[in-house]
């Protein structure tokens, strides 16, 4: 394809080209991601200052910006090195105030503020001993320049080096050249939406004249992050084409293995559990390869769902593999499905980063031989020497780490392979769109019945005796109990001083031999007693760090604690408490947390108090902390927006993600009119990949 268009040039030159913007003022704005004139345009102001001018300095009440009229009366220079400089000034109504100045250079202050001038100031009016005084005005100009002065001046995020003058004049210079592009976004969307075109988009963004258009829901706002959420998806839409290329061949079992697994069961598969499923065989059954993601609330049951499809693969004459995040819970999942693996009568293995020498080279050699038919471990599964007879599924279970390319590069292992992604944790709509939008997916929205609530308070660590007393009642009378100890540093040493120093004490609280401890440090054969002796029942009392949070399985514990729960994030406070409740008995989750909390802490403690909906809890997580934190942004795949906010534009998400599909279907290539001004939006976006992705679709 033609590289970036002409037309766009200007806009990706350097930001010195830029009237007024010098080598160190373009090097300072580095740290705001600014490199270039079109970075300028996509950093819109925060927010507003009001500068519309007041008549006298009664009408407003300290303190507070304003911008007044005055008369200038006297200069008192100061009077010593360190002093200011004072200058008497008049409003309009003869009241007298005082603009004061430090460190003020020779006749710099004669000259913008003449004896007996009138002069428009601006700033923040203050009172000193009852006086009113304007220290730095923000703005000095004579009453004839006033129109130069913003009715509402923006205000832009800032940096040590740059102003809001620099950002404002850069903005005024990048405006200055926008280039002439045809539209991008469907008409009738933007009629309906009462969107202006992009460039008044952008100049209205800039240059807003009421407080209101900075909001996100104005217009022009929604058009811009339109355009950027837009451009995301198309990306997504591409990356969709080109994962679901056809792979072939189908992979269509007959269901005789899912029968006999399910009539194994001691339960009866949820609704939503045969939906997924059915769903799953459906596009496995087609030629185009599956790419698809299964989202599901802890306990929803997704490890049966994800069973059920490496039957189809295996049913069809191939090979499934389903990896874990975590050693132990691929280990888990080895003995959980062990039972069902024989109902089926199918050979399953597991496969980790501890398998080594003869037994691994054995075990290589099987799966090459198609003498293993599921395969289970972690991302040693991937490695490069693991080579299968005949993948027909890659399942990768509970993880939200992944970006769309790592997800490739996964499914590039089977070129053939359908894959299969699910999710640990609920995400809120516009995050998985913006996450996911490469992917079909399937949702558990149904746990299994008979699921007892679990008991959720929030206690002081003040009352921990309390805590350690209701523990040694509940073990009494043969409850079992997880207790979470928190990442209180960076450092994982101190980490796990915390986690040992915890153990010590409840051992000594409980009695020898029944608290046992897990953490990450542990060599590999403690790590899995340890796991061992608590499923078995042999330690009542399992103390640990965050590892237990993805998916363990213990039904019999019913307790969980957790200690300072205020470092947690919601979601994932929500998975360690879904770790209980799983039995038959009555659960009960402790938040320990340090007092006192701050008023957001206590707010997001209580949503989860009150709520066990994880769709719900992951909603109000985005609304109080924003996108980025929900999911780690670096590392989660979720892309950085420069001005969608997907905490308060997140319909527009859904909407882009219908409409590039939508797009993609109609013009394949993007070789229409409107496809072409697609194409300048995704150079615009520097969404390379897609331009890239244009091509082999
Ligand atoms: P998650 O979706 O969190 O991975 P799991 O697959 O680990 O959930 O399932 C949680 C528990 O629920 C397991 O003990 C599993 O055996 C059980 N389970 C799964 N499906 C059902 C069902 N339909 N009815 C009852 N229990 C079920
Ligand atoms: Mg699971």
């Amino acid at each position: 394809m033609s590289g970036r268009p002409a037309a766009l040039f200007p806009l990706f030159a350097g930001l010195e080209t830029l009237p007024g913007i010098g080598a160190k003022t373009a090097k300072a704005m580095e740290a705001l991601g600014i490199t270039r004139p079109r970075d300028v345009l996509f950093t819109l102001p925060q927010g507003v200052v009001d500068r519309r001018p007041v008549a006298a300095l009664r009408e407003v009440v300290p303190p507070v910006i304003c911008t007044l009229e005055v008369e200038v009366l006297a200069h008192h220079a100061a009077r010593n090195r360190s002093g200011p400089t004072r200058v008497a000034v008049r409003d309009g109504a003869g009241v007298e105030f005082t603009l004061v100045f430090f460190h003020a250079r020779g006749d710099y202050l004669q000259k913008i503020l003449p004896l007996g001038a009138k002069r428009l100031v601006s700033g923040k009016l203050e009172l000193f001993d009852g006086v009113a005084q304007m220290v730095h005005p923000e703005h000095i100009l004579p009453p004839e320049e006033a129109a130069e002065l913003p009715r509402f001046e923006p205000v832009y995020p800032l940096t040590a080096g740059v102003t809001q003058k620099l950002m404002a004049k850069a903005s005024e210079g990048a405006l200055a050249r926008l280039p002439e592009l045809a539209e991008w976004i469907d008409p009738a969307l933007m009629a309906r939406e009462g969107w202006p075109d992009w460039a008044a988009a952008l100049r209205a963004a800039h240059r807003p004249e009421t407080p209101g258009e900075t909001a996100p829901t104005a217009p022009a706002r929604q058009r811009l992050a339109y355009d950027e959420l837009f451009a995301h998806q198309m990306t997504l839409a591409l990356a969709r084409r080109q994962a679901r290329h056809p792979k072939g061949r189908e992979t269509k079992g007959t269901g005789a293995l899912a029968r006999k697994v399910l009539a194994s069961l001691p339960f009866k598969p949820t609704g939503a559990q045969l939906r997924a499923s059915a769903e799953i065989a459906a596009d496995m059954a087609e030629a185009r390869r599956m790419n698809r993601l299964l989202q599901g609330d802890v306990g929803a049951g997704k490890t049966l769902v994800a069973f059920l499809a490496l039957l189809n693969a295996v049913e069809a004459g191939g090979q499934g593999v389903l990896m874990a995040p975590t050693e132990i819970l691929a280990r888990q999942h080895h003995e959980g499905l062990g039972a069902l693996a024989e109902a089926a009568g199918v050979r399953m293995a597991v496969l980790t980063g501890r398998d080594k020498g003869r037994e691994r080279t054995q075990k290589l050699a099987d799966l090459a031989e198609g003498r293993i038919q599921i395969l289970l471990g972690t991302h040693a599964v991937f490695q490069k020497d693991v080579v299968f007879q005949d993948l027909r599924l890659v399942i990768i279970d509970e993880q939200h780490r992944f970006g769309v390319n790592q997800r490739q590069e996964l499914g590039a292992k089977g070129e053939m392979a359908d894959v299969l992604v699910m999710t640990a944790t609920p995400i809120p709509r516009s995050l998985a769109l913006a996450q996911y939008g490469d992917m079909d997916v399937s949702l558990l929205d149904e746990k299994p019945p008979g699921r007892q609530p679990v008991q959720t308070a929030l206690v002081s660590t003040a009352r921990m005796g309390e805590v350690v007393a209701h523990l040694q009642k509940a073990v009494a009378e043969g409850r079992q109990a997880y207790w979470v100890c928190p990442l209180v540093e960076e450092s994982e040493r101190v980490d796990l001083a915390s986690a040992e120093e915890r153990f010590v004490s409840l051992r000594a609280a409980l009695g020898e031999g029944v608290v046992g401890l897990v953490h990450g440090q542990l060599p590999p054969a403690e790590k899995d007693a340890a796991m061992a002796d608590f499923v078995a029942g042999r330690t009542r009392v399992l103390v640990a760090t965050t590892v237990i949070e993805v998916g363990v399985n213990v039904p019999a514990a019913s307790i969980m604690v957790i200690e300072r729960a205020e470092t947690f994030g919601l979601a994932q406070l929500h998975q360690l408490r879904g770790r209980v409740g799983r039995g038959a008995a009555k659960s009960t989750c402790l938040m320990l947390y340090q007092a006192p909390l701050t008023a957001g802490g206590e707010r997001r403690l209580a949503i989860l108090r009150d709520s066990e909906d994880g769709f719900r809890i992951a909603e109000e997580d985005l609304a109080i902390r924003g996108a980025g934190d929900v999911i780690g942004t670096a590392q989660s795949g979720l892309p950085r927006f420069r001005i969608a906010d997907l905490e308060h534009q997140a319909g527009l998400m859904a909407l882009a993600q219908t409409d590039a599909r939508a797009l993609l279907l109609k013009d394949p290539a993007l070789e229409s009119p409107r496809g072409a001004a697609v194409r300048a939006l995704l150079w615009l976006t520097e969404q390379d990949r897609a331009i890239r992705l244009i091509e082999v679709g």
